[in-house]
């Protein structure tokens, strides 16, 4: 009689999250360069059993994952793209080098860090619950860095018409300005850039008359725009910002008066503002100073709040019983993914510290990443149950 052949047992392997940071961050996706990230998360997650999607919209891959149907959906929204290295580093910025503790690379903390960790999290959660009574997902995009228009926006269209939509969102952004468990950004000031551009008739600066100088009344208009004070802050952000960020002329001669002058500026705004109502402000007082001027406007985000609830709630005591630190509920800082995300579902970004995001030598704490994995894996479990 032929000797029975047994199954072995399946050995169930955990994410680790320092492997999985490191995988990711030798992938050199610089926007809008993927160089495999997304394979080695789509990899690991697939064996955890989760349905992946790869959604690529345009030049950027995107993927959405998902393991269970039921509700209530939590999700993690992130990115795998990452911003330029520059030069300046002690170790190779695609390494993924561990000196001393700490975890070396382009995209440590922003956020490849706060992506391993969640896939961690989630292998963690699943090791102790197979059939989960709700579902978790990941959202990641190739490009928040970038102009950001095929990415997280395009994915959750698609989630939208396939009935994917979350009840709860983290976004990994790096919210912790000092330590773990410092701040959760529940909200963003929205941000408008705009261009001002004064036509004038070129002249001798000696024949004035003959000319008409298109750089006083710029100078008029963006004097007038700076001394303005567009609010006080509000009950949940601090007061907008207007700043010219230039202003360019490009005359190399003394003596000739030039046909045109223009100036950039940027604008960050809270929730007393729109897009809309600052465009009418702002061409409402060029059109003072500078008749005939032409101001083009584009609006990158709207201002968004997260509203307080009980979601929110415990999410930051689940983060105060892990860390020993009530997080701080900021709105400040540039903009993020959760401004697309916050027109679907409520939305709190929480990752690792941002203290070394975008510079040279990006790094985080090896014990950060991994008591960021602990910190979602007790999110996971307070809202799964
Ligand atoms: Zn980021």
């Amino acid at each position: 009689m032929p000797a029975m052949r047994r199954a072995k047992p399946a050995v169930r392997r955990l994410i680790d999250p320092l492997q999985l940071a490191q995988g990711l961050i030798r992938c050199a996706s610089v926007t809008p360069a993927d160089d495999g990230a997304q394979d080695v998360l789509a990899d690991a997650l697939a064996a955890e059993g989760f349905a992946v999607h790869r959604l690529p919209f345009g030049q950027t891959p995107n993927l959405f994952a998902r393991i269970g149907t039921g509700s209530p959906h939590f999700c993690f929204a992130g990115h795998t793209d990452v911003v330029p290295p520059g030069g300046g580093w002690r170790h190779d910025p695609f390494g993924g080098v561990v000196d001393d503790g700490v975890l070396y690379g382009r995209g440590a903390c922003d956020m490849k860090g706060a992506v391993a960790a969640f896939a961690a999290a989630a292998s963690a959660y699943l090791a102790q619950h197979p059939s989960p009574r709700g579902s978790i997902s990941l959202l990641i995009t190739g490009d928040e860095e970038g102009p950001a228009l095929d990415g997280t926006v395009r994915v959750l269209g698609w989630m939208a018409a396939e009935g994917q939509i979350p009840d709860l969102c983290i976004v990994g952004e790096p919210s912790n300005p000092r330590f773990l468990g410092e701040m959760v950004k529940v909200g963003r000031r929205g941000s408008l850039n705009a261009t001002v551009t004064v036509s004038g008739v070129q002249g001798h600066a000696a024949y004035p008359k003959r000319a008409s100088n298109p750089v006083h009344p710029l100078i008029a208009a963006l004097a007038a725009l700076t001394s303005a004070r567009l609010d006080e802050g509000s009950a949940f952000f601090e007061p907008s910002s207007l700043q010219v960020t230039s202003v360019d002329v490009g005359n190399p001669a003394f003596n000739v008066i030039p046909a045109q002058a223009a100036a950039r500026l940027n604008i960050r705004f809270n929730d007393l503002h729109t897009g809309a109502s600052l465009s009418g402000w702002l061409r409402d007082i060029v059109g003072r100073h500078a008749p005939g001027a032409t101001v083009e406007v584009q609006v990158s985000g709207e201002a968004f709040r997260t509203e307080p609830g009980p979601s929110l709630d415990r999410v930051c005591a689940v983060i105060e019983r892990e860390t020993g630190h009530v997080p701080l509920r900021d709105t400040s800082g540039g903009t993020s993914d959760a401004r697309f995300i916050s027109r679907y579902a409520p939305v709190i970004e929480f990752g690792l510290v941002g203290a070394t995001i975008h510079q040279a030598n990006e790094c985080v704490a090896v014990a950060d990443l991994l008591a960021l994995s602990a910190i979602y894996e007790a999110i996971v479990r307070d809202y799964l149950g």
